[in-house]
């Protein structure tokens, strides 16, 4: 005999309610189910009831049943975020997506075995360093040019990029290198102007959760780089992901960049077991920043080399000529040789992984 009947749906949720609650109290609570759409079923327990629910779990869920009286624990079998999750429960598997971006003649791919090596100077700072910097990292094999004319800086009175002008200097690199260019976009007043030049438009790991920002991004026809803010979760990276997706924006590439800790040596920590957690739940490309992630230019080739041998489907390495000089993030700037040696060593560690 099958153990499950086959002709009835599975719960998408079940909330565990309060030993000895009385039936009113039950009650209240398996109709606000009922008015959120959902088929309420009770389980008679010892002490201790439980509801079953099967349906369209999302509404329910975005009230946090887990917080309302009587309800001691929620088991959901829904996910919170549809569009980002790999397809689990009633929602069908999902292959791992691709995003691409740049011209016809220079597309690149990132996710679903696609690899990318993203690099620059943390911020453009004038038109023959930026020129420079773009020939250096594509002959060293990056396939996309980074750098930022809006800076997030933390104080008012360091180098906060330069702006308009910056974002004319990056036109003029991709017209004369061919690389597509991967800038970040600080503030809604801004989207139009930036992804008239980005082909891949940086969401900061201050603006993670800025949903405005990520609602207006929604409906631009440009993919998104979104970096997980820095004291988030997988959870909140996942739902922030949401916000474009769900606004019709398919093209979302995630970013690891490391966690604030004070137990780390320079204040950050890298979080790679991000990359098999965010593969397990999502189909979205993820790709990692050791730059930002180590915060110091010798510890970034190591953290590049286990990036990549995690299984990251690209790589964001900030590069200056003379970091010394850099107006922003020069401790953690290679030169542009050790960028090539570092090109070299993630191509030997994805050599050594590839399946014959
Ligand atoms: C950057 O990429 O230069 C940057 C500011 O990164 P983050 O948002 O991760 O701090
Ligand atoms: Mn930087």
């Amino acid at each position: 005999m099958p153990l499950v009947n086959q002709s009835t749906p599975a719960p998408s949720l079940i909330l565990v309610l309060e030993p000895h609650l009385v039936g009113p109290r039950r009650n209240r609570i398996r109709q606000r189910l009922e008015e959120l759409g959902l088929a309420v079923r009770v389980v008679p327990g010892g002490v201790q009831e439980y509801l079953e629910a099967t349906g369209d779990a999302l509404p329910a869920l975005s009230l946090a049943p887990d917080g309302w009286p009587g309800v001691v624990r929620v088991i959901s079998f829904a996910t919170e975020y549809p569009h980002a999750a790999h397809g689990t429960g009633d929602l069908p598997t999902v292959a791992a997506s691709v995003v691409e971006f740049g011209p016809p003649e220079q597309r690149v791919s990132v996710g679903g075995g696609h690899f990318a090596l993203m690099a620059g100077p943390c911020a453009i700072e004038t038109p023959a360093r930026a020129l420079q910097l773009a020939q250096a990292v594509r002959a060293a094999g990056a396939q996309a040019f980074r750098g930022g004319a809006y800076k997030p800086r933390t104080s008012p009175y360091a180098f906060q990029g330069l702006a308009e002008s910056g974002l004319e200097i990056l036109a003029e690199v991709r017209a004369r290198t061919g690389l597509p260019i991967v800038t970040e976009v600080l503030d809604t007043a801004d989207i139009a102007q930036v992804a008239e030049i980005a082909d891949l438009l940086q969401v900061g790991s201050r603006n993670m959760q800025n949903y405005a920002l990520l609602k207006q991004l929604a409906r631009v026809r440009k993919p998104v780089l979104l970096k997980r803010g820095y004291a988030s979760t997988v959870r909140e990276l996942l739902l922030a992901a949401e916000y474009l997706l769900c606004g019709g924006n398919h093209q979302v590439i995630l970013c690891e960049r490391g966690l604030r800790s004070a137990a780390g040596e320079e204040g950050v920590v890298l979080d790679l077991g991000v990359i098999p957690a965010l593969r397990r739940c999502t189909h979205l490309p993820v790709v990692v920043d050791p730059s930002h992630g180590s915060a110091r230019s010798d510890r970034v080739p190591a953290l590049a080399r286990a990036a990549v041998a995690a299984g990251a489907d690209g790589l964001l390495i900030e590069v200056h000529d003379d970091p010394l000089q850099a107006l922003s993030d020069g401790r953690q700037a290679l030169t542009p040789e050790a960028f090539r040696q570092l090109a070299r060593e993630v191509d030997a560690v994805r050599r050594a992984l590839r399946p014959e």
